[in-house]
């Protein structure tokens, strides 16, 4: 499989989803039945020449064309502002290159790697950190390409977890997910499965009964998704989750901070409120926009997303809120944001601000054990 051919090939011919494949925008030449003005198609046109289209129909369907800063349109349809590199900006913002012993696999902490199925998607996201190895890389699942991978992870037993990222892993076949999880539950070491995937969102009627079968067996799954904004939200989304929960599957989301997308207090309280209360998905991490290039456009300070995250904390309980991350360059792995409460300290006396904003003193008690 060169081209995006995952998606053909992942079930029956007639199954509900591929229709929402076949009727969402596939191609750049798409674009042009999208109802968007002559020079909006041209700059869109010449953004996609950089970073791939794809739109499934039930994600195009949320977005609000009266609205040209719609949030939904902005995560999907190409902007002429990702024409604009900035300095500072990277090909591989977060350093996967630099720890990957074999092709595509990435080992920076000991107990967990990351595992590239493919190299594609369901929907291609503007403000992707992987866009230039989607561009470059590009293929998809092979037995052959992730053979080298699943030697490796054998061969060090100090391995736990798997990620399957990419690309999209749920946008293979239920086969080639079914052969995965066999190859990897086979390795004794290895306890848990993970998923990073943004289909529930763009494409909620991917996850079928046969889909979810094919990642049940030994290991423990959690399955991370990529929920940005409330109006994703959908009762499709809703009814994807609930079938993933109830083959027993722990559901986490992390959530990327971009600007004009989800960078309200409100926007990311309704989100991370009914994430949790209605899909039943734990708020996991809030990225940081990281340094993808021609993302400008979308990135925050950090001071705003502190700001945000403090309110968020005063806002939603404890199980609502996500870590504030940022990922740093070379490989510096995800470090937490927010602000500190810790005003300073006397000996064994800590100043520390309470969330009324009043700071109060906490003396320590350590007994000798
Ligand atoms: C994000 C990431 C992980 C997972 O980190 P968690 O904090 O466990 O979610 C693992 N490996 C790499 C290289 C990563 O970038
Ligand atoms: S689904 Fe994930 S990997 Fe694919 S384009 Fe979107 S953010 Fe990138």
């Amino acid at each position: 499989m060169t081209s995006d051919a995952n998606l053909k090939q992942a079930a029956a011919p007639d199954a509900a989803w591929q229709d929402d494949v076949r009727a969402g925008v596939r191609h750049v030449r798409d674009l042009a039945s999208l109802p968007l003005s002559p020079a909006e198609r041209a700059a869109a046109q010449e953004a996609a020449a950089a970073h791939k289209v794809r739109v499934p129909k039930p994600y195009l369907d949320l977005i609000d064309w009266n609205d040209s800063d719609d949030p939904i349109r902005a995560q999907v349809i190409p902007s002429p502002d990702e024409l604009v590199a900035a300095e500072g900006e990277l090909d591989d913002p977060i350093g996967d290159h630099a720890f990957s012993p074999v092709p595509r696999l990435t080992h920076r902490h000991a107990d967990r790697v990351l595992l590239f199925p493919t190299y594609q998607c369901a929907v291609y996201c503007r403000f992707c950190f992987r866009k230039e190895s989607l561009t470059s890389i590009g293929r998809g699942y092979t037995r052959e390409a992730v053979e080298p991978a699943l030697a490796y992870i054998a061969g060090h037993p100090e391995i736990r977890e798997v990620i399957l990222t990419g690309g999209d892993p749920l946008s293979l076949p239920d086969k080639a997910l079914a052969e995965i999880r066999a190859r990897l539950e086979a390795i004794p070491h290895l306890r848990l499965l993970r998923i990073h995937t943004r289909v529930p969102v763009a494409l909620p009627s991917r996850i079928t009964p046969g889909l979810v079968e094919a990642l049940q067996g030994r290991l423990m799954v959690t399955v991370v998704t990529h929920f940005n904004h409330p109006r994703e939200l959908t009762e499709e989304a809703e009814a994807a989750c609930r079938a993933m929960r109830q083959a027993g599957f722990v559901l986490l989301n992390q959530s990327v901070l971009l600007k004009g997308v989800n960078d309200k207090v409100e926007v990311l309280e309704e989100l991370c409120r009914e994430l949790m209360y209605r899909l039943g998905v734990k708020p996991y991490y809030l990225h940081h926009g990281d340094l993808a290039r021609a993302m400008a456009h979308r990135r925050t300070t950090i001071a705003e997303g502190q700001a945000l995250v403090a309110e968020l904390r005063r806002r939603l309980s404890g199980i609502c809120n996500p870590t504030y991350v940022i990922d740093l360059p070379d490989g510096g792995g995800k470090v937490p944001l927010a602000a500190s409460h810790i005003e300073g300290r006397d000996g064994d006396t800590w100043l520390i601000r309470g969330q009324d904003g009043k700071v109060r003193e906490y003396r320590e008690v350590v007994g000798r054990a």
